[in-house]
């Protein structure tokens, strides 16, 4: 028997209705502040992510899915969604349109990851980028954004994590700062942040391990080190964020794990905060677009894991509308009351009233059992009486009330019932 691979899973349709309404949402929020959709291929050229992503973190070392193809091109499976939207808006020559040029997507994205609750190896995500703009009001919509559809979907009690990593003109000072102080309590650290002492010594802050948890809590901020411009542009972020009323804490240990971050980095955490349950989180890139080929090009945005998004709605008890069900169950005795069920569920059909018929071979008893496991609201009979006037049994499911009538009657019948839901 094959099983989905590690760190895949399926949606059954008994769990689709979150997967409906979550994407719905997104769409809405994204479309309401003007964002367009764009949809990239699910694999890129592997160069883009190790320039655009960077080497030195997990994604890169540890997670990417690259391989070669038949014809020796060395391909990626998408690991994120930012530098494939920034290589399309560059390879299309966006930057024409009116900046910022406001982009949203749904994607799937494919990590190398032990999987784990909230943690898996395909998994769905929400992204957003403004790209060309580098007002401060930019990277408060982003927050925003997230913020928005996140308690649209019905989360309570989160908050939002915000730091400011600065650019190239205050980095380098840092850098050496954190250098210096990790070095010197290079014993105190993990296997990992020791590596990442001499190849990436800014996500020794991101490390997770207990064991590090007292050095980093000490160690340098970069909101110490922050230039004047940082500084301004980080004082209007948050002076937005506080016009809105939004909850939000600085965090300066709040890196984020990707090398392309500059100024604003968030997360937007629940309340009941494990290592992994950042529900969604971004910041602003502008170095990114230089890094991968292009001319320099600010842009701002977020990502955040649907899955990791109905893991906590469930956990909320927040459930979303369901798909409707089967509403009329057509249960026949012969092959002459397949026929006219099928004429009939066609024209149910065609009102958009779901609609099935028995499968063979089954008793009248049997399918009325089964009418009620699938949650059908009517049963329509067409036994021999019926067939021969021309009439059918409407027996309703949930109040057991039966009438006979003439099809026509019997259709407009369900057809106002099922708009009435
Ligand atoms: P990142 O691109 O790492 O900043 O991730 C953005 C968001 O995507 C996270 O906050 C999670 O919600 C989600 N995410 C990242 N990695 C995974 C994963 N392996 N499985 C499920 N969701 C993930």
């Amino acid at each position: 028997m094959f099983r989905s691979p590690r760190g895949t899973q399926d949606v059954l349709p008994e769990d689709s209705h979150y997967w409906r309404f979550v994407e719905e949402q997104a769409r809405r929020h994204a479309v309401r502040c003007g964002y367009g959709e764009i949809r990239t291929p699910t694999m890129e050229e592997t160069a883009l992510f190790l320039r655009g992503v960077g080497e030195g973190t997990d994604i890169v070392d540890k997670e990417i899915y690259s391989f070669k193809d038949k014809g020796d091109n060395d391909l990626a499976l998408r690991a994120e969604g930012t530098a494939p939207v920034m290589r399309a808006y560059l390879q299309h020559n966006l930057q024409q349109q009116p900046t910022p040029v406001r982009l949203f997507s749904l994607i799937n994205a494919f990590r190398y990851d032990r999987p784990q609750a909230g943690r898996y190896r395909e998994f769905h995500q929400f992204n957003c980028e403004a790209i060309g703009d580098t007002d401060p009001l930019v990277d408060a919509e982003i927050v925003l954004l997230l913020w928005d559809f996140l308690n649209g979907v019905g989360l309570q009690n989160l908050t939002v994590q915000l730091n400011s990593i600065g650019d190239n003109t205050c980095r380098p000072a840092y850098k050496q700062a954190l250098l210096e102080y990790f070095s010197n309590h290079e014993s105190e650290l993990c296997d990992d942040c020791r590596r990442r002492l001499s190849t990436n010594p800014m996500r020794i802050l991101d490390c997770k391990n207990p064991r590090c948890e007292p050095v980093i809590s000490k160690a340098p901020r970069t909101i110490d080190y922050l230039s004047p411009e940082c500084q301004e542009h980080f004082d209007r972020v948050q002076e937005y964020l506080t016009i809105r009323e939004i909850p939000f804490q600085i965090n300066p240990k709040l890196v984020r794990g990707l090398d392309y971050y500059t100024h604003t980095v968030f997360e937007v955490w629940p309340a009941t905060v494990g290592a992994q349950s950042a529900l969604g989180g971004g910041g602003r890139y502008d170095g990114l677009a230089e890094q991968i080929g292009g001319p320099a090009t600010p842009g701002v945005g977020f990502a955040t894991g649907l899955e990791r998004v109905i893991l906590n709605l469930k956990e909320q008890g927040v459930e979303p509308p369901k798909e409707p069900a089967v509403q009329v169950y057509f249960v026949v005795m012969d092959e002459e009351g397949r026929k006219q069920a099928l004429r009939l569920a066609t024209r149910l059909r065609a009102d958009d009233v779901p609609s099935t018929i028995a499968p063979r071979g089954k008793s009248v008893r049997a399918q009325m059992r089964q009418a009620n496991a699938l949650g059908a609201r009517y049963a329509a009979i067409l036994g021999g009486d019926e067939l021969q006037a021309q009439e059918i049994t409407l027996r309703n499911l949930t109040q057991q009330e039966e009438s006979r009538l003439p099809y026509d009657d019997a259709m407009a019948l369900l057809t106002t019932a099922s708009r009435k839901d």
